[in-house]
Parts: C-alpha cells; sequence; structure tokens
C-alpha cells in the first residue's frame, strides 16, 4: 500500500496540500477529484518527487517512496507535456522503458519487442512512424499509455487522462485500466468530470488542499461530501447536473 501521512505542500508560502494523511491499498483503480485548484495534480507530483518540498512521510510497503520510483509510471496532465520537441510515436513509447535499464545499456531487442506489444495495446502500432506533434489529443493519450505500459510498472499515476479526447480512446484506455487492475496494479486517475465516477473508479479521495473523504465509491461518493469539497452553491449546481437529489 501507499501510505502518506501529514503531507503539507506549499508554493512560495501559499499551501496546495494540508495534513494530507491516506492509506492507499494496491490493485484498485482510484479516482482523485476535487475543484479546480485543489491540489489534485499537486498530490501525484509529492508522490513522484517531482515536488521535493514538502513534510510528512510518503511510503510504500514499508519503504520510502524514493526506493519505489522506478515500479511508478507516470502520465503527466496534457498541459504539462512539450509537444514541440521532435520525437516519434514509436520512441516516444521506448522511453517508457528506460527506468529499468542499468547505467548506460541501451533499450535492445526485448525492449523493442515490449514497445511492439504495447502499442498494440492501445491500438496505435499504425502510427509508430508518426512524429507525435501530429496526433490527435486521443492518439497522443494512448502514446503515454503504452508508455506507461512499457515501462513495466506497478503503480500508474494518471492526471486528466480523459481530457479533450475521443470517447472511442476513453474505451480503450478505460478498459486498459481495468485490465490493469486484473493483473494486481494500482492505478491513481485524476479526473475532474463525476458523470463517469461510479463507472471508472473502485476507490475515490476527494481533494480540496485538506483531505474530505477517502474511501469506497459507494460510500464515499455521496451530495454531502461534493458539497464539502466544491462549496455548498458549485457543489449544488454539480449534484443537479448529475441528476442526483439531496436526500443524503
Ligand atoms: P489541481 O490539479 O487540483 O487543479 P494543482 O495541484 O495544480 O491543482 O494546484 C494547487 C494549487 O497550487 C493551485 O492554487 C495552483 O495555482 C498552485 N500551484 C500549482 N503549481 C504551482 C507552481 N508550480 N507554482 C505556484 N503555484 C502553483
Ligand atoms: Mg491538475
Amino acid at each position: 500500500m501507499i501510505e502518506i501521512k501529514d503531507l503539507n505542500v506549499d508554493y512560495f508560502g501559499n499551501s496546495a496540500l494540508e495534513d494530507v494523511s491516506i492509506e492507499i491499498p494496491f490493485g484498485h483503480i482510484v479516482g482523485i477529484i476535487g475543484p479546480n485548484g485543489a491540489g489534485k495534480s499537486t498530490l501525484i507530483k509529492a508522490l513522484l518527487e517531482v515536488i521535493k518540498k514538502r513534510t510528512g512521510t510518503i511510503m510504500v510497503e514499508g519503504r520510502s517512496i524514493s526506493e519505489f520510483k522506478r515500479k511508478i509510471a507516470y502520465v503527466p496532465q496534457k498541459n504539462d507535456i512539450d509537444l514541440s520537441f521532435p520525437i516519434t510515436v514509436k520512441d516516444t513509447v521506448l522511453t517508457g522503458t528506460y527506468p529499468n535499464l542499468r547505467l548506460f545499456q541501451r533499450p535492445g531487442k526485448k525492449e523493442r519487442e515490449r514497445v511492439e506489444h504495447c502499442m498494440a495495446m492501445v491500438d496505435i502500432s499504425d502510427l509508430a512512424n508518426k512524429q507525435i506533434s501530429n496526433l490527435s489529443g486521443g492518439q497522443l493519450q494512448r502514446v503515454f499509455i503504452a508508455r506507461a505500459l512499457a515501462q513495466q510498472a506497478h503503480v500508474f499515476f494518471l492526471d486528466e487522462p480523459f481530457v479533450g479526447i475521443d470517447l472511442v480512446s476513453e474505451k480503450i484506455i478505460v478498459d486498459l485500466l481495468k485490465q490493469l487492475r486484473e493483473e494486481g496494479k494500482t492505478i491513481l486517475v485524476v479526473h475532474h468530470d463525476l458523470h463517469e465516477v461510479e463507472e471508472y473508479f473502485d476507490k475515490i479521495i476527494i481533494l480540496n488542499k485538506k483531505m474530505i473523504a477517502f474511501g469506497d465509491v459507494k460510500d464515499t461518493f455521496t451530495t454531502e461530501n461534493i458539497r464539502r469539497a466544491y462549496g455548498s452553491s458549485l457543489g449544488n449546481v454539480i449534484i443537479k447536473g448529475m441528476g442526483g437529489g439531496d436526500n443524503d
């Protein structure tokens, strides 16, 4: 499990996460939801040690997260990716194999075969030699998912993977995440459209700087918690938009 205790992050004196403590068991698809600026991406970046300035402890299976980092694959939020960099689909996916190579080792036949396999899993084999700058949003997201697969990670972090993509790509990715879960992998997904929460996730973390709630979707995804995270006026608009009543 991933054990986060008293995590605090601030940017230049403005706090982004306050006293966040969660124990996330392995083997689930976990949604991270909350309003804009709630610290969802910050939470993931703190887990990846992209953000180093923090207090609190983060352990995986009782060891420090640093020792486990190679086993975590990360698909960043779209606007965090530099698409002007000239690189093909195939070579992008190949970079997923790098964390598991030894120092100065180059990817070989085994890695290239794995790349072919991972591209096939998200149906992008025919795009292998295209530049990533020429892809649609959905194709691009599948490339980054294939790259994450090539890393052979145990834990996957995806930051808003469904933003700006087509329905076919979304379905391919969701099915794949469920398949990974069946293999015992752990998947954390930052997500902001609340409509699919029940369909996509086993558990959710509801965040607004502080932890609002964490648990199984059926117990945690309540109108009460949504109001607490989004504030009562915005919360009510969201709940109404989802066709929910105010019976809890
Ligand atoms: P979310 O992903 O939930 O929308 P973020 O984690 O990106 O939220 O941001 C949380 C808060 O921290 C926001 O108020 C945001 O403006 C601020 N923030 C995020 N990244 C930085 C940064 N690099 N420098 C300064 N402030 C930041
Ligand atoms: Mg974000």
